[in-house]
């Protein structure tokens, strides 16, 4: 039979299980801060528990839940990890160095079913959503390889949509800003969806963290070619639910845009994102697609990605232009498809080496 995974367990979780083993229940924030607050995740260093209990623990649950299945290091210092899963399934993690933080973009499933057509992960299908404890152990994985550094910042722009595997982010979440786990800010945690509206409105009742929205399109029949989320939620209903999202007025929404050639790149489509933003607290990143081999669209050029970020910073929308880091291991947004090293051939020639990226 195969064990729990222990990093599956919230605090109650782990006082059920006291609970239930006879052990005080003082002991399951001892166990839930080794793990989540300390990243310990060998029992037999739980120094302050008696040897009982770490045998007990370590004969009861699984602690290594994903194992590191390859590493590539990027030249801006970027490092991509393909991670196995218990049922042998490839999931992968970015982590990005910056001047002042550090921020892991983690996956929570192992592919996704949202198909956008710009996406290497959604050429993938959805293969399974990833346990609360799968996720969590990302961050854990990265700050145990960062060593002396900490994880300062995460995004879940990696595999998946995250808000399709609600349950398991929510609580992947709350325990990344508990104060008792890894008690990052929700400032620093950003959830990025493609639109799912009703998830999106139960997220800002349960827990508001950060919003990102995959947009891409500002109009609802082109975007609805792009991401076929949009022929669900339409550009109105989705305005709609990011309007009333709690915390969009104090941190405002980050959205992402892709630059595509001739499909979503002239000063109409730019337009048409100015009315759409109208009202809302709003940051654009617009990031010159990324190439991936077999990939029937190119990146807008630069002088129309200058054209379009000048229409919005003119009307007082932020809009960096984003160059992904990673590009050169197949790292960047929309690159991440779970290959192992020897299967990521870019062309050099296509990468954006001109500037080091900045995701969020
Ligand atoms: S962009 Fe996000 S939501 Fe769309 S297919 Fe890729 S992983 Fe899924």
């Amino acid at each position: 039979m195969t064990k729990p995974i222990a990093f599956d367990l919230s605090l109650s979780n782990w006082e059920e299980w006291t609970l239930q083993e006879s052990i005080p229940k003082y002991r399951a924030k001892q166990i839930f801060q080794w793990i989540f607050q300390k990243n310990i995740t060998a029992p037999s260093s739980f120094s302050n528990l008696p040897e009982a209990i770490r045998k007990k623990l370590a004969e009861s649950f699984c602690w290594e839940p994903l194992i590191i299945d390859s590493k590539l290091i990027s030249e801006d210092e970027s490092q991509k990890l393909l991670l196995k899963t218990s049922d042998n399934l490839l999931i992968e993690l970015v982590i990005m160095p910056y001047e002042n933080r550090t921020t892991l973009c983690l996956s929570s499933q192992v592919g996704c079913k949202m198909g956008c057509t710009f996406c290497q992960t959604g050429k993938m299908g959805l293969k399974r959503n990833l346990s609360s404890g799968e996720i969590l152990a990302q961050l854990l994985i990265a700050n145990q390889i960062l060593e002396n550094k900490k994880v300062t910042n995460v995004v879940f722009m990696g595999m998946g949509e995250p808000l399709d595997n609600y349950d398991a982010v929510v609580k992947a979440c709350s325990i990344m800003i508990s104060s008792d786990g890894f008690n990052l800010s929700k400032a620093k945690v950003t959830v990025s969806t493609s639109g799912l509206v009703p998830e999106i409105r139960k997220l800002g009742t349960d827990l508001p963290v950060r919003l990102a929205i995959s947009l891409h399109n500002a109009d609802n029949e082109k975007r609805s070619k792009l991401m076929p989320v949009n022929r669900k939620y339409s550009l109105d209903e989705l305005k709609e639910a990011l309007l009333e999202y709690p915390a969009s007025s104090r941190y405002g929404i980050t959205f992402e845009y892709v630059m595509i050639d001739g499909k979503n790149d002239s000063l109409q489509d730019a337009k048409k994102l100015v009315h759409f933003l109208h009202g809302i607290k709003a940051k654009v990143n617009l990031i010159p697609v990324n190439p991936f081999p077999g990939m029937p669209i190119t990146a807008s050029t630069e002088q129309r990605i200058r054209e379009f970020q000048m229409y919005l910073t003119k009307r007082s929308i932020p809009a960096p232009v984003r160059y992904s880091k990673g590009q050169d291991i197949s790292g960047a947004c929309g690159q991440l498809a779970a290959k192992r090293k020897e299967e990521v051939h870019m062309d050099p020639r296509k990468l954006h080496r001109k500037r080091r990226l900045n995701i969020i």
